[in-house]
């Protein structure tokens, strides 16, 4: 129950915050609608959120989160629950969002679930939706030169995931086009939790710089 006043509490600050302090954001937000500039495709996990990490303004961003930061290959014939799929599209070809963050994070239990999937053998859903990452702990594994529990490893297919998601973006017609004419751009973040640290994948040397 403390966990939960816990939220409440939090609720009634926000509250007063944006709608008995200064009202003018929410009243905008209601009156002309959301136009979120970025969408962030994030992990799960409680430590990395998005809007706390960015300190984000409501109607900033727009945000997907997942088990691993996974995005999946565009399936279009398949005609499986697409949840992630839908909120790209939505955000890319109704918001038209001008960037994609991929988000990924240190000690990631679903990239640990990738790499160890004995651990879910049982699971309903877990084991099939980490599965897509397989090709990056392929490359991990090939990077570090072994496929032997490490943290190496760990911190290898972290970074795989967040480039094999960047590439699956690319898979979706509607995102390759807006790429290619220049009007959406895709970027890779790595969140440290240990000291907070932010790194960005670029593109021209290849490798993940700290942002600062
Ligand atoms: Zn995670």
């Amino acid at each position: 129950m403390a966990e939960i006043q816990k939220l409440i509490d939090g609720y009634r600050r926000f509250h007063k915050k944006y709608f008995l302090s200064d009202t003018t954001l929410y009243e905008e937000l209601d009156k002309v609608g959301q136009s979120p500039k970025t969408l962030v495709l994030a992990c799960s996990d409680s430590r990395v959120d998005p809007s706390i990490i960015s300190d984000a303004d409501p109607g900033d961003i727009f945000v997907v989160r997942n088990v691993a930061n996974l995005v999946p290959p565009y399936e279009k014939d398949d005609k499986g629950f697409h949840g992630v799929s839908a909120a790209l599209e939505f955000a890319v070809r109704i918001l038209k969002v001008e960037n994609i963050v991929i988000l990924g994070h240190s000690k990631c239990a679903g990239v640990h679930t990738l790499l160890n999937p004995e651990a879910v053998e049982d699971s309903d859903f877990i084991g099939h939706w980490v599965d897509i990452g397989q090709p990056a702990k392929e490359k991990a594994c090939d990077f570090v030169g072994s496929c032997v529990e490490s943290d190496a490893l760990q911190h290898a297919c972290e970074k795989e995931v967040i480039l094999l998601s960047l590439k699956n973006l690319m898979t979706f017609p509607w995102i390759q086009e807006r790429v290619g004419a220049g009007s959406l751009t895709l970027h890779g973040w790595y969140f440290r939790i240990s000291d907070g640290g932010l790194q960005h994948f670029n593109p021209k040397t290849g490798v993940f710089e700290e942002i600062f």
